[in-house]
């Protein structure tokens, strides 16, 4: 057998990545740009909801080992120390879950303390991602964020000195009243600390958060020329820097790229365990309910994945690789999306292609499609311009 030919069977035998993503639905307060699902937690909701995470892990019929764990919220960083190892040992009983090939742990700087670090060592993580926003104290307070620039130095340097192998720093720009050379010396100073990973948020408007009602009251101001203006900086200077552009929002030093979301981006399979968790996997998609006693309740009946449930068509995957994958600056490679859902309207996608390219937006080569930097300015627009030729109501454009 050829080289060329055992790669392909060795692909062919290889089993398609499978995630996990686990929701951990507690913060001290909330941030006010923040809509995800979360509340504060008490000795009784903690219990509640490490007892029904183990409860809900075994509703799922896993047919081949995790490859990837990701723990969000929420706050993990708020668990204690033994709850973080409860959770870890529900992760554990998953096949592959001892193991995974890359496991990541959202912690809020002022959440990081040594005890939690060496449990989450020990657990197998292998990469923590610090929510810092800013190192400035005055956009930090406009988000309604709890810890100081002090604390964020502190928190890396023990993550640094628990020897966990990737190391993310979460930034977020075109913050009220941010200037652009506020922004960049945020990103010098994330810079600075040399993290293997770096993510760069455009700040979003969610419907009932607390930024939201100051917009609609005009005591903030949306300013799309300076967010574009911030997104080319960024861009240069994480570049010059030496952090790769592998998605719209993130950066990687060579070999730490957040494969759990490069999973998820490729339309992959994962699974979603806590309230509010989203899962695609079995040819459903679908998410928990927001809701900490009524996830609680429906694990208890055996229910998991009850809202927003949608079964997977080969057009829809297709459709949503096309989304997120011109957001990656590798693109997409039209050829499987096609062998895969050959009844998708192609004729409408491809003459939708050829004129981002004829608009200087986009690149092709051959059956690989990219977004050029000013395409990826406008990615929000382009993907709701694939959703439109692949007859879906186009979506609300954010920043
Ligand atoms: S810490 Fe994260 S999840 Fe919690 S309120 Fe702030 S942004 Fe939202």
């Amino acid at each position: 057998m050829s080289a060329v030919a055992a790669e392909e069977q060795a692909k062919a035998e290889r089993p398609e990545p499978l995630g996990l993503y686990v929701h951990v639905p507690f913060c001290a307060s909330t941030c006010d740009f923040c809509a995800f699902y979360q509340v504060s937690p008490t000795a009784e909701s903690v219990r509640c909801f490490v007892n029904r995470l183990s409860a809900e892990a075994a509703l799922i019929g896993w047919d081949r080992p995790l490859s990837t764990v990701f723990w969000g919220g929420g706050t993990p960083g708020l668990l204690s120390p033994a709850d973080l190892g409860r959770v870890a040992e529900v992760v554990h009983g998953i096949p592959g879950g001892a193991s995974p090939g890359e496991w990541t742990v959202e912690l809020a700087p002022s959440s990081v303390t040594r005890e939690r670090l060496a449990v989450l060592r020990s657990a197998g993580v292998t990469r923590v991602s610090l929510g810092v926003q800013s190192f400035r104290p005055a956009l930090l307070a406009a988000l309604g964020r709890a810890h100081t620039r002090e604390r964020v130095h502190r928190a890396y340097e023990r993550v640094r000195a628990a020897g966990f192998a990737s190391v993310n720093l979460d930034l977020m720009f075109a913050l009220p009243g941010q200037t652009a050379a506020e922004w960049e010396a945020d990103i010098d100073e994330a810079v600075a600390l040399a993290p293997d990973h770096i993510s760069t948020y455009c700040l979003t408007f969610e419907e009932d958060t607390a930024l939201w009602v100051k917009l609609s009251q005009g005591r903030v101001r949306l300013d799309a020329e300076n967010e574009a203006r911030m997104y080319e900086r960024t861009w240069e200077r994480l570049g010059a820097a030496g952090y790769a552009q592998y998605e719209i929002s993130n950066f990687a030093r060579p070999g730490h790229a957040c494969v759990h979301n490069l999973n998820t981006w490729r339309m992959g399979e994962w699974a979603g365990l806590g309230p509010s968790a989203a899962s695609q996997m079995g040819g459903w998609r679908g998410a928990n309910v927001a809701d900490l006693p009524k996830w609680a309740e429906r694990v208890g009946r055996g229910e998991r994945m009850t809202e927003d449930r949608t079964a997977l068509s080969a057009a829809l995957l297709a459709e949503d690789a096309l989304v997120f994958g011109l957001r990656m600056n590798a693109g997409v490679d039209l050829g499987p999306l096609r062998a895969r859902s050959p009844e998708a309207p192609w004729a409408r996608v491809e003459a939708l292609i050829d004129r981002l390219a004829a608009e200087g937006l986009a690149a092709r080569d051959g059956s690989q499609v990219r977004l050029e930097a000013r395409g990826r300015l406008l990615a929000d627009s382009v993907g709701s311009e694939v959703m439109v030729a692949f007859g879906q109501p186009a979506a609300p454009v954010a920043c």
